[in-house]
């Protein structure tokens, strides 16, 4: 196995407070030497503060406490599932100024009530026909609260967020460790399942996928990590290099626990901490590492180094609770009047302009051109036009099989002349959306029944293979150890559960008092980036150590199984679990309509395994083997009982793949299903302008046109993206510097990119 044998120079100051690894660690266990075992009181200890962090005084927090209320009290409840909700815009006017001053935390409307109004189904909530908008965002979740904000500051634009799930800020979101409630949850997930997986037995994988303004940022697992420069260079997308994407994260930024400098920022509105909670068996994992031949990362997200080694991952949390796009990007705006959110709105189609014949503009079937960029500046007449959006509304709408249950009405959300439909659905949506208005393979969409019963006049008829091609996602797996029941105590499980599911009142407190804790984790907030074979370019597997025993390889069956064990009185065991995914995958899925149906679940193939060297496989095989290698140094195997997966039967290279195939479940990183590139024979969407190829005034700005998994989760790159799309609509910042860009890596000394101007 081999591992990056560079140690990365410091990264820039840290201010007061995280807690990260370091050579210095207990240099007694550097040695190997096993560690005084820790004492097992955690009744008796106060909780653990982050070393370092500057202590807060009883009265300041008291006067914060009484300045921000515990609960999420502004935030929107959801409304009975027979009315449709509205956060109708309410208040003052938004700010006139041409150029507004650089984003600040508070914002006018920021503390204004939102008004949620009950829609019937004669009453269309997007507005009459005066309501029309430069920009309809399908879609409310990550990138959108981004959009949402920036394209309504300077009060120019009238925007449109059609969201299909409820409002945001609901009480799962708020607590990290509460994530897993969010799993299946019927509000506020798709219930999403991928098409039976050939390699994987033939198998299904629950894809979890947020259904609530602020998308899956609401329930992720707030992991933040941009990927390395090596992965942007990657692209080979001018404009989209190291250089030029760097500045772009630094300014989203609003880093509590790192310095500002050339890898971080304070000054932007994405809330990024390191991880509150600590646990004595973070610091045995990290030595348990080293001892397996890994070295330390001070700092996933600094540049200047490659990203491999151990150690600790910053997270997307204000005071140890979630900072999702919702709450950081949307709620502060959410009153300006040029804004209007509506909620469980389902988009079904883009609406085409027709023209003189009475079909969709091209609906007779042009292809996707590489020339002209898609966006209002550069409208053809023989391209189809985006004239709004149609959507139905319902709360309570997940994906049906075909023929399930649907609204009686549609409605229609009309653009103003020369505006625009922004895509932002997500990387499944959003092709699916593409798809059923007759962008993509026509083939495909003709076999599908796009466009039967008369309707294909109304399609945009436009050939675009890449739409729904190009599907990634980090297959994962995990080593789990059973720990003997007297270091139970230790883990997070028993930190958060007392008797049965009830969660501590204890971990409660410490969450609203302190905003510490152990609901202050998604619990996989340590681990590392190792390259599984010295040949690598970049680390191919993500180690995440999660201080808790996996009752099951899926965590949704863990929760199953821990229920069970509540029933008959018993508590979740205590343990430990390395949670290992193929960080850059080399295999490629594709999303595909079952039906014409724009209420039926498309077919998601995660095409896991599939690529053709077996190099996915092999990198989780190793993983599994490394991971074992560091349960057996001393610092873990001395809580050890035993290894409950895979098991100590799986030992053979055949035996471990036939196990991640039995029980590979999805990293939740689904990207790339309309890539962006720079010619339509590549690509869906135009990295120069993210405007969709072969149409006019539709872009796609989420997930979906990341072309390239970065190694590592993905909500940075696509609250960057967002940010980008804004400064480039709202006051033509170009994607493309002057020189095309550079690297801001480790390998390369400048960055010719300008700092960006956040709208
Ligand atoms: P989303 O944020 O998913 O937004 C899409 C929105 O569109 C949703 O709100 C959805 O309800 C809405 N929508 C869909 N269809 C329609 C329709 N027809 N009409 C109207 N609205 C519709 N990233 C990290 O950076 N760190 C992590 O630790 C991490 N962990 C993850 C864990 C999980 C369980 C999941 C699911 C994701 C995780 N991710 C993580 C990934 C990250 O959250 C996503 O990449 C990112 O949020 C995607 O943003 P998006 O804007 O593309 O889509």
């Amino acid at each position: 196995m081999g591992v990056a044998a560079s140690h990365p120079p410091r990264p820039p100051a840290r201010a007061q407070g995280s807690r990260a690894p370091s050579a210095a660690d207990n240099p007694a266990r550097e040695q190997g030497a096993a560690a005084p075992l820790p004492r097992l009181c955690a009744r008796k200890t106060k909780p653990t503060r982050p070393a370092g962090r500057a202590r807060t005084t009883r009265r300041r927090r008291r006067r914060r406490r009484r300045r921000r209320p515990l609960s999420s009290a502004a935030a929107p409840r959801p409304a009975p599932a027979t009315h449709t909700h509205t956060h109708k815009t309410n208040t003052g006017p938004a700010p006139t100024a041409a150029r507004p001053p650089p984003p600040s935390r508070r914002v006018a409307g920021a503390r204004r009530p939102v008004r949620i109004t009950a829609a019937t189904n004669n009453n269309n909530p997007a507005g009459g026909p005066a309501d029309k908008y430069d920009y309809i965002l399908v879609g409310g979740g990550t990138a959108a609260c981004v959009l949402a904000n920036r394209l309504t500051a300077d009060g120019r634009k009238r925007v449109l967020v059609l969201e299909a799930g409820g409002p945001g800020g609901a009480l799962e979101t708020i607590p990290p460790a509460a994530l897993v409630r969010t799993f299946l949850h019927p509000r506020l997930d798709w219930a999403l399942y991928s098409s039976p997986q050939a390699a994987l037995g033939p198998r299904e994988v629950y894809l979890a996928r947020g259904r609530t303004l602020g998308g899956s940022s609401a329930t992720n697992a707030t992991l933040y990590l941009r990927g390395s420069a090596a992965d942007y260079d990657g692209w080979g997308l001018d404009g989209w290099r190291s250089g030029d994407v760097l500045p772009w994260f630094v300014a989203a930024e609003n880093n509590a626990a790192f310095a500002e400098g050339p890898y971080h920022g304070k000054r932007g509105l994405m809330d990024v901490d390191s991880p509150r909670y600590q646990n004595p068996l973070f610091d045995d994992f990290y030595a348990s590492a080293r001892g397996a031949g890994l070295g330390p990362c001070d700092d996933f997200n600094d540049w200047s180094h490659t990203q491999d080694g151990f150690g600790e991952y910053q997270v997307t949390h204000r005071k140890g609770r979630r900072a999702d796009a919702f709450q950081t990007y949307l709620k502060p705006v959410i009153g300006r009047e040029n804004l209007k959110v509506v909620t469980g709105a389902r988009a079904t189609k883009i609406h085409w302009l027709k023209t003189r014949g009475g079909a969709a503009a091209g609906g007779g079937g042009s292809s996707g051109d590489s020339s002209s960029p898609s966006s209002s500046s550069s409208s053809s007449s023989s391209r189809p036009r985006a004239g709004g959006v149609e959507f139905a509304m319902s709360p309570d709408m997940r994906y049906t099989s075909s023929g399930g249950a649907r609204p009686s009405t549609s409605f229609t959300a009309e653009l103003a002349q020369g505006g625009e439909v922004i895509m932002c659905g997500g990387a499944v949506a959003t092709p699916q959306l593409l798809m059923l208005s007759g962008v993509g393979a026509q083939a495909e969409l003709r076999a599908a029944g796009v466009g039967a019963g008369g309707s294909a006049s109304e399609l945009a008829g436009v050939e675009s293979p890449m739409v729904g091609k190009n599907l990634q996602d980090h297959p994962a797996t995990l080593v789990a150890s059973l720990f003997q029941e007297r270091f139970r105590e230790l883990c997070l499980t028993h930190g958060i559960y007392g008797r049965g599911t009830r969660v501590r009142l204890s971990a409660v407190a410490k969450l609203l008092l302190w905003g510490q804790g152990p609901l202050t984790t998604t619990g996989c907030d340590r681990g590392a980036f190792v390259r599984t074979t010295p040949d690598k370019a970049q680390p191919d597997l993500q180690i995440r150590f999660v201080a808790a025993y996996a009752l099951d390889p899926d965590a949704i069956a863990s929760y199953v199984r821990f229920g069970k064990l509540a029933a008959e009185g018993k508590a979740w065991p205590g343990g430990a679990s390395l949670q290992l995914l193929a960080s850059r995958p080399r295999s490629r899925g594709s999303v595909r309509l079952a039906s014409g149906d724009p209420f039926a679940k498309p077919v998601v193939d995660l095409g896991y395994f599939t690529d053709a060297g077996g190099e996915d496989m092999a990198t989780l095989v190793a993983g599994i083997r490394l991971a074992r290698r560091v349960f057996e140094r001393p610092e873990l195997a001395r809580y050890v009982e035993s290894e409950g997966w895979p098991g100590a039967s799986a030992q053979t290279t055949e035996e471990l793949e036939a196990y991640v195939r039995r029980t590979a479940c999805s990293g939740n990183a689904v990207v790339g299903s309309c890539r962006m590139g720079a010619s339509a024979s590549d690509s869906a969407v135009d990295a120069g302008d993210f405007a969709l190829r072969g149409v006019d005034g539709v872009r796609v700005v989420d997930a979906s046109l990341l072309p390239v998994l970065p190694g590592g989760q993905t909500g940075a790159a696509v609250v960057m993206a967002a940010e980008r799309a804004a400064a480039l609509l709202v006051d033509g910042t170009p994607l493309v510097s002057r020189g095309g860009g550079s690297g801001a890596g480790s390998s390369s000394a400048s960055s010719s990119s300008r700092e960006p101007a956040l709208v």
